[in-house]
């Protein structure tokens, strides 16, 4: 059994506790609050390479470069990679099966270098393709997590 806590992945089939808690880093906090209060996407971009970091990152992989120019990108983008899953499983993060069938992939924003991995719902036809066009469909009561987005819905499904 597995109870239901956006916290704490807490099993009692073993015993077994697995609490833990991360720091968002200053890039990560604003990426958060921002999804929260405004429903947009802030990114990082590289003044050397003007590559725009989604999620943010507060120094380019490449260049090493201190990144300090937030843009914002999006909301909408294409589908980048995917997988459409049949096999329900428990999700950590709710505690419950999501329904399926579901995709899941990456999302490259309209203005970003980086992908955003996220749920894609499926489009009535099932079929999913690389370069669809997709928007996010945000949650009505947003915490400030990825949650705060339910899923990418296909452009015109
Ligand atoms: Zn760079």
């Amino acid at each position: 059994m597995v109870k239901k806590n956006l916290n704490l992945l807490t099993l009692t089939n073993g015993e077994s506790f697995q609490p833990f808690r991360y720091a968002l880093g200053s890039a990560g906090a604003r990426f958060f609050q921002e999804l929260k209060d405004n429903n947009r996407f802030m990114g990082l971009r590289c003044a050397k390479c003007e590559k725009v970091y989604i999620p943010p990152r507060n120094v380019c992989g490449p260049c090493f470069e201190p990144l300090k120019d937030w843009v914002q990108v999006g909301p909408e983008g294409s589908i980048y990679s995917f997988t459409v899953l049949r096999f329900a499983f428990i999700d950590p993060e709710t505690g419950e099966k999501k329904p399926v069938p579901y995709g899941y992939g990456f999302i490259r924003l309209d203005g970003a270098s980086t992908n955003l991995q996220h749920f894609l719902e499926l489009p009535k036809n099932g079929d999913l393709k690389i370069g669809m066009r997709v928007r996010p469909v945000f949650a009505k009561n947003a915490q400030g997590n990825m949650r705060d987005i339910v899923h990418f819905s296909v452009d015109g499904a």
